[in-house]
């Protein structure tokens, strides 16, 4: 039976991975970090299936008794301060949290368990000011934020842990990938929440930034399925991973209202605090590597991912309303 670590296990793309690595009868580890209110909805029906460990991204100790326990074959990194808008208020932690934590992980592995694969999840943000489009691996990367600055360091030191020390490390640059399960303040499940409550008559207006920023929109549960591919390999690489799509912010928000039968335009303002000190206009991913390489397959649309969303936060807000 295969062992996996897995950081940032109750985040979005945590609990899908999670899920899927159960479904192949590995014995999953999930780290967690103590906070005072823990909070476990996505992970929650899989609770039990995961061993517990206790761990914190800046503590190395921590980290390096949750490698010696896990004994892991492979190690997914999810874990990090993950939203863009907050690494301006809060560059520093979201350097910490984004960047360095990924040495003390590597640092972990490598003295604990320096044969376990690593997967580092590398991010789209990287190519922020894009230089060419579409973006493939050979694309020279433009940070935008200071997550994006924070994912470079964390991309690099993952590289130069596979050249120093012959690791088996790989690096995900994943495309923006959304489900159910993403953070309310990410604007696709912004989107879906409003709707769903302007649709039961909880609200009666969405506020919202940029609107013309272009995202490649995939789903998570897609997404997850090419980080164990890429450790299954021969040899350890770094992959794109996108649908070949870009949409803008209002066509996700017409899709969602839409899918319910209003009008966006009647519900959404424009509200400056949600504008960015400088934003990524526009993402579009070519993953033509990862499909031929890794045999990768996309199965969620655009347009399935939109109404899946709305329909889940439908359901979520009915239940609270008639509890
Ligand atoms: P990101 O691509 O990782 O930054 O993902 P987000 O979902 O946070 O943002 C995607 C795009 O939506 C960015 O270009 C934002 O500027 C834009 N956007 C427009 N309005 C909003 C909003 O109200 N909240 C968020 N989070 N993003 C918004």
């Amino acid at each position: 039976m295969k062992r996996a670590l897995i950081t940032g296990v109750t985040g979005q793309d945590g609990s899908y991975l999670a899920e899927l690595l159960l479904s192949k009868g590995y014995q999953v580890y999930g780290m967690r970090r103590r906070t005072s209110t823990p909070n476990y909805e996505n992970v929650i029906h899989i609770k039990d299936q995961i061993n517990w460990v206790s761990g914190d991204l800046n503590d190395l100790a921590s980290l390096i008794e949750a490698v010696r326990v896990s004994d892991p074959d492979e190690v997914y990194n999810l874990a990090a301060q993950s939203f863009v808008a907050a690494s301006w208020p809060q560059p520093i932690a979201t350097g910490q949290m984004t960047a360095i934590a990924v040495t003390n992980m590597l640092e972990a592995v490598r003295i604990m368990k320096p044969m376990a694969k690593f997967y580092q999840a590398s991010s789209s943000e990287m190519f922020g000011k894009v230089v060419e489009t579409p973006q493939k691996e050979s694309t020279p990367f433009y940070p935008r934020s200071p997550y994006g600055v924070a994912k470079l360091y964390g991309h690099w030191i993952t590289v130069n842990y596979r050249e120093s020390y012959n690791m088996f490390a790989c690096s995900g640059i994943l495309f923006n990938h959304e489900s159910p399960r993403r953070g309310l303040e990410f604007v696709t499940r912004k989107v879906t929440d409003g709707v769903a409550r302007i649709k039961l008559g909880l609200a009666n207006e969405l506020r919202l930034g940029n609107l013309d920023a272009q995202r490649d929109w995939g789903f998570a549960g897609d997404y997850v399925a090419a980080m164990w591919l890429m450790l299954q390999q021969d040899t350890p690489d770094d992959y794109v991973i996108s649908t070949g799509e870009t949409h803008t912010v209002q066509e996700f928000v017409e899709i969602a209202f839409s899918s319910v039968g209003l009008n966006w335009r009647d519900y959404v303002v424009m509200d400056e605090q949600f504008m960015r000190p400088a934003e990524v206009d526009l993402l579009l991913g070519d993953c033509t590597k990862a499909k031929e390489e890794l045999g990768w397959e996309l199965k969620v649309s655009f347009e399935e991912l939109v109404k899946m969303m709305v329909q889940s936060d439908l359901k979520r807000m009915e239940a609270i309303q008639s509890q």
